[in-house]
């Protein structure tokens, strides 16, 4: 698909076989990645890296010592997950030199956003602005990965299902933070429309089901980068498990867990709750707290609070203000759920 506006995405090469002698074409080449992906892609590449830098942590003092000790180089080749790529993103921004990506997982849109996500003492910095040139998409090297962390790659998108409702409460409350644009509002909903079309190739994890998902990541990106905020993706679906993580002291599969704020806020919002649960099913996303072993009633406790930590974190105004979450709307709304602790 051509993808009309901004992306920052410079080229792409979509394809089964993408990278097959890529590295001949990178002049010296310094490689972002980790073991395992990079024991998938080493043998194929047809040329040797003048370096290879593995993710330790995306700590910056961290990443400032791999960046003081990478030597020249006229590429950094980024290979592998989220976090391979943020540091390929960083290396390639600081060191001014070309950037190629090529993510071996699509469960998160760090390929196609600029900006790499470091840490500074365990809080997230996002930071750089770069560009892949080319972008490389090779679906067999991407079903190397499991099927469900693909399919997380859609999670986030259907998110829009949910923010762009908060979006609209808060237009309607006077407490809108950005000038609100109902056309971005219907981008996001076709984004929604377009997983719902595809949902049997993604469940599947076709060449069509994984080019749809980065479709889909790439027009996100047309419509948040000129915007400059998230809001058309990001709502009450992400604050509630904001809250959750903090609570439980640990991270999950991004699109998952958001799988898990869709449920519940679209629920909350009275906002076509069946129907996206019913294509979350579709998918196989694997939305429920069994699947990541959420207890429940740690989920009680994170509904039960998440107004006041929205408030003090000074989220967006979402449905969170605007409608009171009981213990009996709780009570409801985890009996739908799967729990095994
Ligand atoms: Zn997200």
């Amino acid at each position: 698909m051509h993808i009309e506006g901004r992306t920052n995405v410079t080229s792409q090469r979509f394809g089964s076989g993408s990278i097959d002698g890529l590295g001949r074409e990178l002049g010296r080449f310094v490689v972002a990645t980790m073991e395992l992906p990079w024991n998938l892609v080493r043998e194929r590449l047809g040329a040797l890296p003048e370096a290879v830098v593995c993710v330790e942590s995306l700590e910056s003092d961290v990443v400032e010592r791999q960046l003081a000790a990478m030597p020249p180089c006229d590429t950094v080749l980024a290979v592998g997950g989220g976090q391979a790529v943020d540091l390929g993103k960083y290396l390639a921004w600081r060191r001014g030199c070309r950037l190629v990506t090529v993510p071996t997982v699509i469960s998160v849109d760090a390929f196609v956003t600029p900006k790499a996500a470091l840490r500074r003492n365990h809080i997230v910095e996002y930071v750089g602005d770069s560009s892949p040139d080319p972008l490389v998409i090779d679906y067999d090297l991407l079903r190397t990965a499991p099927a469900e962390l693909n399919i997380a790659g859609a999670g986030d998108v259907l998110s829009c299902h949910t923010a762009t409702f908060d979006w609209e409460l808060a237009q309607r409350a006077g407490r809108s933070t950005y000038p609100f644009s109902a056309a971005d509002v219907a981008a996001g909903r076709r984004l929604v429309q377009d997983m719902d079309d595809q949902a049997d190739e993604i469940r599947r994890v076709t060449d069509a089901g994984l080019q749809a998902i980065v479709d889909a990541y790439l027009r996100i990106n047309t419509i948040c980068l000129p915007a400059d905020h998230y809001r058309v993706e990001e709502g009450s679906e992400h604050f509630v498990f904001y809250e959750l993580e903090q609570r439980l002291g640990r991270g999950f599969i991004h699109g998952h867990i958001v799988g898990l704020g869709i449920y519940l806020m679209s629920r909350l919002q009275e906002n076509d709750h069946e129907r996206i649960v019913d294509l979350m099913h579709r998918l196989d996303l694997r939305f429920q707290p069994a699947d990541m072993e959420i207890p429940r009633a740690a989920l009680a406790e994170s509904l039960l609070n998440v107004r006041a930590f929205t408030e003090r974190h000074h989220h967006w105004y979402s449905v969170i203000q605007e409608r009171e979450i009981t213990p009996a709307w709780i009570e409801d709304a985890l009996a739908g759920l799967r729990f095994t602790c």
